[in-house]
């Protein structure tokens, strides 16, 4: 079963050191949120996936790390400055301050309906480059992390020699003031971003973005969502945004509802036809601004030698949407049949944030602590991610413990091991429970072909 409420999730990620609500000791700050030691790595390991599937085992992809600060200009001509807003009403009464589309003419705070009419409230967060706050002075904090992949495309071009189709990928923060931040850490304020920029030849666009919808459809199933958790919503024409020609949502089922997850946007030629120098010289087919402070044409050759303004196709994730959607789907509570019952996250291996778990059976007993020092150190070098040493409470809190963080594999140090040659251990699977005993010669053979 997987979990039902926000309230299981975000009461285990707190126990156990997954998310923590930023600034906890002042009370909070509404909409953001820290990464703990186990949400670290599990975050880590998700970005490392996806840069893995979008990146490494494809040739036609490059990566970039673009700066947080962002030019007034890049999102004045990308049209956030004008377009990137809610309608919003505010409450006489309480002042609260809500989305417009979220609420039915009454506020959610007090009930009273004496509200202000609905106007646009601008998400981006604004702040002062140097030492003068004046308008001169704007920069903003990204709402996106696309915006600089566009305004980069030229010197990554430049800098690869890339010929169409090919894409540029970025992992990064974004931040939004989202009006009514809520439902743990699924609208937020400060949260990161996986896009990909993928430009192809306009004409090819179609077909690509039905080959990207199912190329993200199985990268989601390949982080053990299932299917049946899963929608993929298709925007109708009215609700599209104003850059898309289309747009498919991947939706999970969180247990807010069915939301978005992913969205996978064709933006058509709007983004470089927006921050390129002399638009007229192309055939754009979107409604773009005029431009005249660009210095440069964000164009590339055909393979007649003609310059042309490509189309781009954007798969693009909420990393922290993602960490809720798998740890959604990955909290199971078991009942073990003898009156007990345990929690286990069945994340799969590669997401573990921790991979085995080295727990000694006696603590106080030196020649067992000093053998799991050693075979931490020994299996910490395979490069199978975190090898962890665990010396808190006896065995059977251990394995609780691990089975709630999702730790694959507990490798316990017993009296055998130190005692009887050839040397062993047991290891205990965190799904069947099962032990067995490896001889610790074969332990690295016996982990590499488990997790790599
Ligand atoms: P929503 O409709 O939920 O506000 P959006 O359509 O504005 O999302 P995009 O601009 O398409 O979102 O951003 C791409 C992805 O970034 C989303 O699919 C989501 O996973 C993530 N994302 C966007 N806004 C937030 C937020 N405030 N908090 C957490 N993740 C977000």
């Amino acid at each position: 079963m997987v979990a039902t409420s926000m309230e299981q999730i975000a009461s285990l990620c707190k126990r156990r050191g997954f998310i923590f609500q930023n600034a906890d000791i002042y009370g909070g700050m509404q909409g953001v949120y820290d990464f703990g030691p186990l949400g670290i790595e599990l975050k880590n390991n998700l970005k490392a996936a996806w840069w893995r599937a979008m990146v490494y085992e494809r040739d036609d992809v490059e990566g970039l790390d673009a700066a947080i600060l962002t030019n007034r200009k890049v999102l004045k001509y990308s049209g956030h400055e004008d377009t990137f807003s809610d309608p919003m009403v505010d409450c006489k009464k309480c002042k609260g301050r809500f989305r417009a589309d979220q609420i039915d003419g009454k506020c959610p705070n007090c009930g009273s309906t004496d509200l202000t009419e609905p106007r646009p409230f601008n998400l981006m967060f604004k702040t002062h480059v140097g030492p003068v706050e004046d308008d001169d002075n704007i920069a903003y904090l990204r709402p996106e992390t696309a915006q600089a992949i566009f305004t980069q495309f030229k010197n990554v071009v430049d800098a690869t020699s890339r010929k169409l189709p090919f894409g540029i990928a970025q992992i990064g923060k974004s931040f939004r003031n989202e009006i009514t931040p809520r439902n743990f850490i699924f609208r937020v304020r400060e949260f990161e971003q996986a896009e990909l920029e993928y430009f192809v030849y306009p004409g090819t666009d179609v077909e690509w973005h039905e080959k990207w919808k199912e190329n993200r459809l199985q990268w989601w199933l390949d982080q053990g969502l299932k299917r049946e958790h899963i929608n993929v919503y298709t925007t109708p024409k009215d609700d599209l945004a104003h850059y898309a020609k289309a747009c498919y949502d991947i939706q999970y089922q969180f247990p807010n509802g069915m939301e978005e997850l992913e969205g996978i946007a064709n933006r058509q030629d709007y983004d470089l036809g927006n921050h390129t120098k002399n638009k007229e010289e192309f055939n754009l087919s979107a409604h773009c601004h005029e431009n005249k402070e660009s210095t440069t044409k964000l164009c590339i050759q055909d393979e007649n030698g003609k310059w042309i303004i490509p189309f781009v196709v954007e798969p693009s994730m909420g990393v922290g949407r993602g960490i809720l959607a798998i740890l959604t789907e990955a909290y199971t509570e078991e009942d073990l049949g003898d009156g007990n019952s345990r929690i286990v996250l069945k994340l799969k291996k590669h997401l573990a944030p921790i991979k085995v778990a080295i727990i000694p059976l006696k603590k106080n007993n030196e020649q067992i602590m000093n053998k799991c020092h050693e075979l931490k150190q020994k299996l910490m070098k395979l490069g199978i991610g975190r090898v962890a040493l665990e010396n808190t409470g006896n065995i059977g809190k251990a394995y609780r413990r691990h089975d709630e963080v999702g730790t694959p594999l507990c490798l316990t140090v017993d009296f055998e091991t130190i005692e009887q040659q050839p040397e062993s251990v047991t290891i205990r699977d965190r799904d069947t429970m099962e032990q067995i005993r490896v001889n610790t010669a074969d332990l690295p053979e016996y982990l590499r072909n488990y997790f790599l």
